[in-house]
C-alpha cells in the first residue's frame, strides 16, 4: 500500500510572481486613465509567458491612488484593468488575478484612510493569495518603485527592482540607502523573470560560497 504523503506535498497551493503595474508590465504614464495611452513595455508578455510555463501564477498588485486623489474612478481602473487582461490574454499570457488599492491617506473621502493594502503594505498580496491559493513564502515581487521591494521584504519573500517606469530615478534615489537592497535590479521585467528562473540560485549560492 502506498504511503499517503506528507502534508506538504498535498498542499497543491502554488507560488506567485507578484507584478506591479505601472512602470513594471504597462508603459508608466502616470495616472493612466485613457485606454489608448495603455502599452506593454517590451518583453512583458513573453515574461508572463514564462512564469505561467515555470508553473508559477502572474498576480498584479498596484496602487492606484488616483482614485483617492479623484483624477479617476474605480470604473476607468476596471476599464484599463479589463484591457489589460485582453491585451495579455491575447499573448498567450493571461493573468487572471489583478488587485488595487484606491486609498491615500491624503485624498478625498472615503479613500483617505491609512488602509493595510497600499504597497509597501501587504494586505492585497496576502487577499490574493487566500483568493488565488497561492504559497506566498515561495513567492517573488518585481516592481519599478522601492516600495514594491519593500512589500516582498515586509513578507520575508526576494523583491526585483525594474529600472523601467521610475525604476532608474528610484535607484538614484535609494541606492546608498537601501533599508533592504532589492536581491536583484533588472533592466526590466522580461530581464528579471530571466534572473530569477535562470540564474537566481546560481547567484544565492555564489554569494554564501565567495
Ligand atoms: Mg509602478
Ligand atoms: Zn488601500
Amino acid at each position: 500500500m502506498r504511503k499517503l504523503l506528507p502534508n506538504k506535498d498535498m498542499d497543491n497551493s502554488v507560488p506567485a510572481v507578484f507584478l506591479d503595474r505601472d512602470g513594471t508590465v504597462c508603459e508608466e504614464v502616470g495616472y493612466l486613465r485613457e485606454e489608448e495611452k495603455l502599452s506593454l513595455i517590451s518583453g512583458s508578455a513573453q515574461a508572463i509567458r514564462m512564469i505561467i510555463a515555470q508553473g508559477w501564477k502572474p498576480v498584479i498588485i498596484s496602487n492606484q491612488s488616483g482614485i483617492a486623489r479623484k483624477y479617476m474612478s474605480v470604473e476607468d481602473v476596471d476599464k484599463i484593468n479589463k484591457k489589460l487582461q485582453k491585451m495579455l490574454a491575447d499573448q498567450n499570457a493571461p493573468v487572471e488575478q489583478i488587485y488595487y488599492c484606491p486609498h491615500h491617506p491624503k485624498g478625498y473621502s472615503p479613500y483617505n484612510i491609512e488602509c493595510d493594502c497600499r504597497k509597501p503594505a501587504s494586505g492585497l498580496l496576502l487577499k490574493a493569495a487566500s483568493e488565488g491559493n497561492l504559497n506566498i513564502s515561495q513567492s517573488i515581487m518585481i516592481g519599478d518603485k522601492y516600495s514594491d521591494v519593500q512589500t516582498a521584504h515586509r513578507l520575508n519573500i526576494p523583491g526585483i527592482l525594474v529600472q523601467t517606469g521610475f525604476g532608474l530615478r528610484e535607484i538614484e534615489k535609494y541606492q546608498n540607502n537601501w533599508e533592504k537592497p532589492p536581491e536583484y535590479i533588472a533592466v526590466d521585467l522580461l530581464d528579471a523573470i530571466n534572473w530569477w528562473f535562470n540564474h537566481s540560485q546560481i547567484d544565492f549560492i555564489t554569494r554564501v560560497i565567495c
